[in-house]
């Protein structure tokens, strides 16, 4: 038998989260995020809760080869544009739209030579500070690419540093705004937070969304909101099983370093999973974590195979015993991904993309 360990992906779930997603910003074109192998669940797993998507978009040249062979025939954006002036052809052979963010990639295709027109998503840089025009130099950029045969039609886009925060995002919806006000085009902000904090918003939700994380059941501001509060299901879940029990006394510590000491007796349960499966070691002891379904929590620390939990709540629980790292157990109860991850003092973006290739994957 192979070691326990075990990924399981939910397209359903998948599907679910995307029409959230479009309830939560009616009327707007949606596109679906999966850059980073979609947040680590496996484009080609999560295709099929993606096909009433109305876009794709990624960063990878790689990845959108890979979507065009799914059969996907739809728009497909590449977030950050090209890297060099070849990927250019590569967008003319696929049908890829994609950002422009700096002069060279003006520049890039001015040179290019093509029979299509490209259709651009012109970058601002609104305050992150990232990628993009500042909103000074925005409307000579648009004016640049306006003037280019290989460029089609030019849309506007900009991305949030707050949309899941205090700060908000209303100091960067005006400044794009304000550089865009009579450009004709279509308009692209919101990411995940944006659409669920403030997709009620005409002026925020525009023609278009980029759905992330939202798609993958996380709450992209957990822990104010719980992707329970979202409607949100987990699109992952990290099961394994118990293989070993141990019983121990007072005073008997667990694991590397010895860092939990049992207060009295107290049986435990050792778990088929670690950090090598991208289980995140900063996990310290009181991560939640469920056995057979029930809630109960980590003691010690996270090693390379291996994690060791609290068996008071299922004292009927064996070598064999279903453990549920995160997501959705046997018996339907949830552990949300951002729990661990705030345990872990991340976020589940990281965690979904720490997935290690030795975990064996399912899709169900
Ligand atoms: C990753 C990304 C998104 C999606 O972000 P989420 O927080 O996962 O919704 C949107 N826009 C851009 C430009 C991105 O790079």
């Amino acid at each position: 038998m192979p070691r326990p360990i075990l990924a399981t992906i939910h397209p359903a779930a998948v599907q679910h989260n995307l029409e959230r997603a479009r309830r939560a910003a009616p009327d707007a074109r949606v596109w679906a995020v999966v850059k980073a192998n979609a947040y680590g669940h496996g484009i080609e797993r999560v295709f099929e809760g993606l096909r009433s998507a109305d876009g794709i978009a990624l960063l990878d040249l790689a990845e959108a080869e890979r979507v065009r062979q799914l059969g996907w025939r739809g728009p497909i954006l590449l977030l950050e544009g090209v890297f060099e002036p070849r990927d250019l052809e590569l967008c003319s052979r696929l049908g890829l739209w994609h950002a422009v963010h700096c002069e060279q990639q003006i520049d890039w295709l001015a040179a290019h030579k093509t029979q299509v027109p490209q259709r651009v998503f012109l970058k601002m840089n609104s305050g992150m500070n990232r990628l993009g025009f500042t909103p000074e130099r925005y409307r000579s950029a648009w004016a640049r690419l306006n003037a280019l045969p290989q460029v089609d039609e030019i849309s506007f886009m900009t991305h949030f540093s707050d949309a899941d925060g205090p700060r908000g995002i209303v100091h960067q919806v005006q400044a794009f705004e304000r550089a865009t006000q009579d450009l004709p085009g279509e308009r692209c902000i919101a990411n995940s937070a944006a659409i669920l904090r403030h997709g009620g918003q005409a002026q925020v939700r525009l023609d278009w969304v980029r759905a992330g994380i939202v798609l993958y059941g996380s709450a992209p501001d957990h822990p104010e909101r719980t992707a329970a509060a979202w409607d949100l299901q987990p699109a992952m879940t990290l099961s394994s099983r118990l293989i070993a029990v141990q019983q121990l006394q007072a005073g008997d510590t667990v694991g590397y370093g010895s860092r939990f000491t049992a207060e009295g007796p107290l049986t435990i349960g050792v778990v088929a999973c670690g950090y090598a499966d991208g289980y995140p070691r900063h996990c310290d002891t009181g991560t939640p974590v469920l056995v057979d379904g029930v809630r109960t929590r980590t003691v010690g620390r996270v090693s390379m195979d291996m994690i060791t939990v609290d068996l008071t709540p299922v004292p009927g629980a064996g070598i064999g015993a279903e453990v549920t790292l995160w997501g959705r157990a046997g018996n339907g109860a949830l552990l949300p991904i951002d729990e661990v991850a705030q345990a872990a003092g991340t976020v589940g973006y990281e965690l979904m993309c720490a997935l290690a290739p030795r975990v064996p994957v399912l899709v169900a």
